[in-house]
């Protein structure tokens, strides 16, 4: 058997900025290192997204329109009981500022205008750090599958699976979206940053990974017409 190839999947950050110039530097910032990253103007876009979808991230503009920063943050902590990291992004730096995002459940804090270089610093720096608080309890279960987050691992009834890299990267966004649709373009973003190399190709990998896992006895992925997949419900009792 040839050695396993660790499979790196990329980790997703949501940016919450209503300045188009900025979030765009954010956003191209971080994909150039690999991460999928997305950009919410407001914060009720960035709640919606928060609610629906798994992020390993966020980078929180304090200055919004509507609900502020802190706002948002306090909501993220308290309503959705999130416990992802937060850094904060603000113009603002008095002491009494970044005592009130660190009460509001900041985890770190950037004063603008900061460097690039330093916001990628912090940002892996916060991500490794919940993971390795998480990584060695993190494991996602729906019905027969088990996928062990830490060694990149999927099981069917406790038999391993191999899987392609992409493969693997849906079947995780799957489960943890827990049974609920994963959009269509949220799969596109997380496998190619938003530009699949065909129109049909996360088509043709959603078939792969089916076959894959019909292999092993499992068939519950639903396709949901013209929007996405989802887990059947029915798996979840095995
Ligand atoms: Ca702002």
């Amino acid at each position: 058997m040839p050695p396993r190839k660790k499979q790196q999947i990329p980790y997703t950050v949501l940016i919450v900025e209503d300045e188009l110039a900025i979030a765009e530097n954010l956003l191209l910032a971080l994909e150039s290192e690999g991460f999928s990253a997305c950009v919410a103007r407001n914060a009720t876009v960035a709640f919606e997204r928060l609610g629906h979808e798994p992020y390993d991230l966020v980078l929180l503009d304090i200055g919004l329109p509507g609900m502020d920063g802190y706002g948002l943050l306090k909501q993220m902590r308290e309503e959705l009981q999130l416990t992802i990291p937060v850094l904060v992004l603000t113009a603002r730096s008095t002491l009494e500022d970044k005592a009130l995002g660190f009460s509001s459940g900041a985890d770190d804090y950037l004063v603008k205008p900061f460097a690039l270089e330093e916001m990628l610093m912090r940002s892996k720096a916060l991500i490794r750090r919940s993971r390795q608080l998480s990584d060695t309890a993190f494991v996602l279960d729906y019905g027969p599958l088990r996928y062990v987050v830490a060694e990149q691992v999927i099981t069917v009834d406790g038999r391993e699976i191999k899987l392609t890299r992409k493969n693997l990267m849906i079947l995780e966004l799957l489960m943890r979206y827990d049974g609920r649709v994963v959009p269509r373009r949220r799969l596109e973003e997380y496998l190619w940053q938003g530009e699949p190399p065909s129109a049909d190709a996360l088509r043709s990998q959603v078939h792969l990974l089916r076959k894959a896992l019909s292999g092993h006895g499992f068939d519950g992925i639903e396709t949901v017409h013209s929007i996405g997949w989802r887990l059947a419900p029915n798996t979840t009792k095995s």
